[in-house]
């Protein structure tokens, strides 16, 4: 999700519907979601939806009862536990109370080893999105012609805005299958690939979609809408190929066609950055929407209107896409465990912005779009240790979230890294952050797919760079304050000296422009010395580090 300023104006929800990974039940936690069938009717024309879910999920811990996550708005008519083997309606009928978001399903007992596989039907008007995609929901729009326009962005408050299911990040089904039933001529587009379009009779017709890899509940996502398509085959560097689609509002055929080649040259460059696309095995995806854009997995929201610039400012990509699409990698293929960790989807994200501007308009570029998200809190950790919501990580209002400092924050984060490792460690590092191992580059399986952590990346930097960086992740990630540079003249020499938070180690070595030359001041210890040689002297002229005055020269 791109950063919205408008973050601090939104109202924080509090219903548990309204937020995701909150504090997790017991019933909860008691299984391991394997796969989920989506079933969904959507009406446009009353506003409505008619679903049907089915997960199947290992029982981890003895169990009378689990508990799966569905807003209020919508009404579950009936809960049936399937019997393989058996026609779907010869299920058993179960008890169930649906109160607070919360479906709270008597199962009996069941064993650890269970594979649990219910059906869930339910119907009603979902939450309309009041601001999406930031507060989601469904978004009902319509085309200049007239037609429905149709999306969901429900990252902040969960896939449950919509669809029953374990509303908690780090519990991914290992496939999804989507089937969506919209009138004709509306075209859905969702996660995956496309098996089969059938016809649903009255004029209506079925897509069913099948995502073949793990996949974050919050990534699912309907897009609806009389969409044509511009595809191609697209080689990785890997040698695959696969179909890259852009699904188009026909009115804008011609716009998505040159916007089409903007993605095919940045997809060869994320693939330089960080390793071949991951989703090779079903295909990387676009789709227009009536709200700004949203990390959807193989199925990237996209409603930045053919903008090229950004303040007015040309610079001949489309940044928001460039946005969302780096979350292929850093959201979908490595997805934070939970919501305390969420720096790693938004700041990757976010430094990724910086990285392609230096591919197309190389070193000044990248300065410029660094300077560009120079702006901080500083209120609270980027990384706290305790597990979080959405919405306290993300609302600005709400104590102790770092709101906006996950993005910007955390890109200087990893801009002060590149500076500390140099760029070759630094580019390998965040290839293994990607893929932690080169073998795993070349899998489709789904196997590639993992969750991390703070503390893995931190492992992974350490190991690729040699360098213990415990000091590093402590000041910049665990807690909110910045590190400070002092300096003084003595003798000639100029003495630089870092002061970090709570008296902790900062050996953060410092750029000097010295005479017209830039030169590396090591500083073991927190401290620097440097022989001085003429007279203009400025210290960390191009901000290569994240600190107190950052801007200030
Ligand atoms: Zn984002």
């Amino acid at each position: 999700m791109f950063l919205s300023f408008l973050l601090a104006l939104a109202q924080t929800p509090d219903a548990p519907a309204l937020t995701s990974g909150r504090p997790i039940p017991l019933e909860q936690a008691c299984y391991d979601v394997k796969h989920y069938q989506i079933g969904v009717r959507v009406d446009p024309k009353a506003r409505a939806i008619r679903g049907r879910t089915e997960i199947t999920a290992n029982i981890t811990a003895p169990t009378q009862g689990i508990v799966l996550d569905l807003d209020g708005r919508l009404k579950v008519d009936r809960v049936v536990r399937l019997v393989s083997g058996t026609a779907d309606d010869r299920g058993q009928s179960l008890d169930f109370r649906h109160e607070q978001g919360e479906i709270r399903v008597a199962t009996g007992a069941l064993e650890v080893g269970t594979s649990l596989h219910l059906a869930l039907e339910y119907a009603g008007e979902p939450r309309v999105a009041p601001n999406a995609p930031w507060d989601g929901g469904f978004v009902w729009s319509k085309t200049k012609d007239g037609s429905p326009w149709i999306a969901t962005a429900n990252q902040m408050q969960g896939a449950d805005l919509w669809w029953p299911c374990k509303d908690q990040p780090d519990d991914e089904a290992d496939s999804v299958d989507i089937f969506v039933t919209v009138p004709k001529p509306l075209v859905c587009a969702s996660n995956g690939r496309l098996l089969e379009t059938k016809p649903a009779g009255d004029g209506w017709q079925t897509f069913h979609w099948h995502v073949s890899t793990p996949i974050n509940s919050y990534g699912i996502a309907l897009n609806i809408a009389p969409y044509e398509t511009i595809t191609r085959d697209y080689r990785s560097i890997t040698g695959e190929m696969f179909p890259v689609t852009y699904w188009v509002l026909p009115e804008n055929k011609k716009k998505g066609k040159v916007l089409f080649e903007d993605i095919l040259r940045q997809m060869a460059a994320l693939e330089q950055f960080f390793g071949p696309y991951p989703f090779r095995a079903d295909k990387y995806g676009v789709a227009e929407t009536p709200h700004l854009g949203m990390e959807h997995q193989t199925i990237i929201a996209y409603g930045n209107e053919y903008k090229l610039d950004r303040w007015g400012e040309d610079r001949g990509y489309d940044e928001l896409h460039l946005h969302e699409f780096a979350h292929e990698w850093w959201a979908n293929l490595v997805t934070a465990a939970n919501w305390n960790d969420f720096w790693i989807h938004e700041s990757f994200a976010s430094y990724a912005q910086a990285l392609y501007a230096e591919h197309v308009g190389g070193e000044k570029a990248y300065f410029t779009e660094m300077q560009e998200q120079m702006h901080f809190a500083n209120q609270a950790a980027i990384a706290p240790r305790e597990k979080r919501s959405t919405a306290e990580m993300y609302f600005g209002d709400s104590e102790g979230s770092p709101g906006n400092d996950i993005y910007a924050k955390g890109a200087w984060v990893l801009h002060t890294l590149r500076w500390l490792l140099g760029d070759e460690k630094f580019f390998a590092a965040l290839r293994r952050m990607a893929y932690p191992d080169p073998a795993r580059e070349l899998a489709t399986d789904g196997s590639a797919c993992r969750f991390a952590t703070t503390d893995e990346i931190l492992r992974i930097a350490e190991e690729v760079s040699g360098q213990e960086l415990d000091w590093f992740f402590e000041v910049y990630l665990r807690q909110p304050k910045l590190p400070a540079l002092s300096s003084t003249v003595k003798k000639g020499a100029l003495l630089l000296e870092w002061t970090a938070p709570n008296g902790q180690p900062f050996p953060m070595p410092v750029e000097v422009l010295m005479g017209g030359e830039h030169v590396r001041v090591e500083c073991p210890d927190g401290k620097g010395l440097l022989e001085l040689r003429g007279k203009k002297l400025a210290l960390d002229p191009r901000d290569r580090v994240l600190r107190a005055g950052n801007g200030e020269h």
